[in-house]
This record gives structure tokens, sequence and C-alpha cells, in this order.
């Protein structure tokens, strides 16, 4: 039986983030983990962006088939 942990991580790496400055996707899971409510779909979320390091609005995108 898989851990609640595990559960947890599949659940925020379904969740993509994409970058309003440079179009950099990545999943929640990549920024720290916290699973993200449903309702923060169609958000958007401030955080720092690896691709081009700038700390800009990212689209909240749930994806749940991507792993
Ligand atoms: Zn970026």
């Amino acid at each position: 039986m898989p851990g609640r942990a595990a559960e947890i991580e599949a659940e925020s790496r379904s969740w993509i983030l994409t970058c309003s400055s440079c179009g950099h996707q990545r999943s929640y899971w990549e920024i720290g983990g916290v699973r993200f409510k449903a309702a923060s779909a169609g958000k958007k979320v401030r955080v720092g962006c690896p691709a081009c390091g700038r700390k800009g609005m990212h689209a909240v995108e749930w994806r749940p088939s991507e792993r």
C-alpha cells in the first residue's frame, strides 16, 4: 500500500506551472512539493523561474496524465 507521501507527490506532479516570461514548464512538485487545491486551476502564482531567473507569474494547470 503506497504511503501518503507518495500520494501527495503524485498529485503535486500533476500540477504544471508555466512561466509567463519564457514559457518554461515544470511541475509544482519541483518548487516545493506542496499540493494545490483543485480551486487553484486557472489561477496564477508568483514564483521564481529556474530557466529565465525571473520571479514572475506562472499559470497553474492541472494535468493528471503527465508523469
Ligand atoms: Zn521563465
